[in-house]
């Protein structure tokens, strides 16, 4: 049997001519993304740097926090500029991407005019709908995958840097097409970057194969940390993040590979800042945990910060976790 992807990103018509409305020929349009940008963040702001820029606009990246050096092999990536480069109420017209809440642009928000037109681009299931304009398709496997279909929907030519950024940022989200949104769709979205121009090797190669050496021993530190919990279906581990801010967004995945486990978090310290990762496999949703503590993301993959105690905030992450998984279970199992 032919095994079909049911989820589809379809841009209807109207969609993407407001899009191309509301941020071609612009001279001055902010582009940004989430703090603490990932591959998808990234990626997705890049490829829309080249997209807009067909559309006849002059589009700035900017950031709260620059993103990490491991995605230097970008195209454009030097033309992303932080907040300090720009005074206050600079830009009128925004397009964001990848994050589902307004205030997780950070230092950004202050940027923008009053009452700014924003156009709201993302994959996340709990996206607050704060744009103008909301292309919001929580069955796409990453950003990346909504923008590339906006830019068929609007016939633009697909360039090879704009591939690769799109390319990059799809396979970031996918974790190198191994999670749970891979699928034959998301396959079929790599295939036809790779035919624009996008270089998988290259991609893959500069994704999972560019640690530096301190990168890899702090993962070994990681992974050193690990414990495991509820018979060995919730793992835990603790790393302190390093000063540069290049955190080494697949650290988890280490925990999550562990056989029989079944939800995952990963505490990341820095000064009085605590960032936590949560991850589920099959029935596991942890998203809905991320948002008790004040976070979000989606079912499989989703986060948090806090400034609680780190030994009190341990016990409650445990406790969160095996109950996620001991409710999915029990129900699962008297299904059977
Ligand atoms: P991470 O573990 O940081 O890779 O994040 C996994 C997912 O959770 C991503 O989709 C993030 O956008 C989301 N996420 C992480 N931290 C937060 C937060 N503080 N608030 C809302 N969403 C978050
Ligand atoms: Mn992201
Ligand atoms: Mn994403």
């Amino acid at each position: 049997m032919i095994n079909q992807a049911k989820r589809q990103v379809k841009i209807a018509k109207k969609q993407a001519d407001k899009f191309a409305a509301l941020l071609g020929n612009r001279q001055n349009v902010l582009i940004t993304t989430h703090i603490s940008p990932d591959g998808d963040a990234v990626a997705s702001c890049l490829g829309a740097y080249g997209l807009l820029r067909s559309l006849n606009s002059n589009p700035t990246c900017c950031f709260s926090d620059l993103p990490p050096d491991r995605y230097d092999f970008l195209p454009d990536f030097d033309k992303i500029i932080s907040t300090d480069h720009r005074s206050a109420e600079s830009f009128k017209t925004a397009l964001i991407l990848d994050c589902g809440k307004l205030p997780r642009i950070g230092k950004v928000e202050r940027l923008l005019g009053q009452d700014p037109i924003i156009v709201n681009l993302d994959h996340h299931e709990d996206n607050e709908w704060f744009g103008r304009l909301n292309l919001i398709f929580p069955e796409a496997a990453s950003t990346s995958e909504i923008l590339f279909e906006v830019a068929k929907a609007l016939k633009i030519q697909i360039s090879e840097p704009v591939a690769t950024c799109l390319y990059t940022g799809h396979f970031s989200d996918t974790g190198g097409f191994r999670y749970s949104n891979t699928d034959s769709r998301s396959l079929a979205v790599a295939a036809e970057l790779a035919a624009c121009g996008a270089n998988a090797h290259q991609i893959a190669t500069s994704i999972y194969s560019n640690n530096s050496p301190a990168n890899l021993k702090m993962i070994g530190e990681a992974i050193a940390s690990l414990e495991l919990h509820a018979g060995g279906q919730v793992a835990l581990m603790t790393v302190a993040s390093p000063p540069n801010g290049d955190e080494a967004e697949d650290i988890i995945d280490y925990a999550l590979s562990v056989r029989g486990v079944r939800a995952v978090a990963l505490i990341r310290l820095r000064d009085s800042q605590i960032r936590v990762s949560l991850r589920g496999r099959d029935l596991v949703n942890v998203a809905g945990i991320a948002r008790q503590f004040g976070g979000g993301g989606h079912p499989k993959a989703a986060g948090f910060t806090t400034e609680d105690d780190v030994t009190t905030l341990r016990a409650k992450i445990i406790d969160a976790l095996s109950r996620e998984v001991e409710t999915r279970y029990a129900d699962a199992d008297s299904k059977d």
